[in-house]
């Protein structure tokens, strides 16, 4: 079988496709993109995102990338280094979504395929309260 022949989104170059979707040089390069950027958050924490992409010469949205894909997770000493909450703007470590809202969305989800608070615990004494408070909420407006 002929290997897939594709052409390199970053630099043009037609490689051999079989994971990445770039070329085995531009994945390289990432690469060591990637290891300047840990390494100088973490020589550096406290560091803003645009200091760090000075500094390392590495694009902001790249940096951006690797925090969104989880590679890259910021130390509390990096809390300047921000993220936002895809949903509520809150300020995020890692990822799309902070804790909240992950939360949230993984409760809106379970509601939605009917899998409820039934299975979640023998007396479900949280969730039983949070439902008083929200049905309280509502008779009051
Ligand atoms: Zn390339
Ligand atoms: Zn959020």
């Amino acid at each position: 079988m002929m290997s897939d022949i594709r052409n390199c989104p970053k630099c043009g170059k037609i490689f051999a496709f079989l994971r990445s979707p770039i070329c085995p040089a531009c994945q390289q390069l990432e690469e060591q993109e990637f290891e300047l950027v840990k390494e100088y958050i973490y020589e550096n924490p406290g560091m803003n995102m645009s200091i760090v992409s000075e500094e390392t010469g590495v694009p902001i949205e790249k940096i951006l990338k690797f925090l969104k894909d989880e590679r890259l997770e910021l130390t509390s000493e990096s809390e300047n280094l921000i993220l936002e909450c895809e949903r509520c703007k809150r300020p995020v470590r890692s990822g799309k979504y902070c804790d909240k809202c992950k939360n949230d969305l993984e409760t809106g989800f379970r509601k939605e395929f009917g899998i409820g608070n039934i299975h979640s615990g023998p007396a479900g004494g949280k969730n039983s309260n949070k439902m008083y408070t929200i049905t309280r909420i509502k008779d009051q407006k």
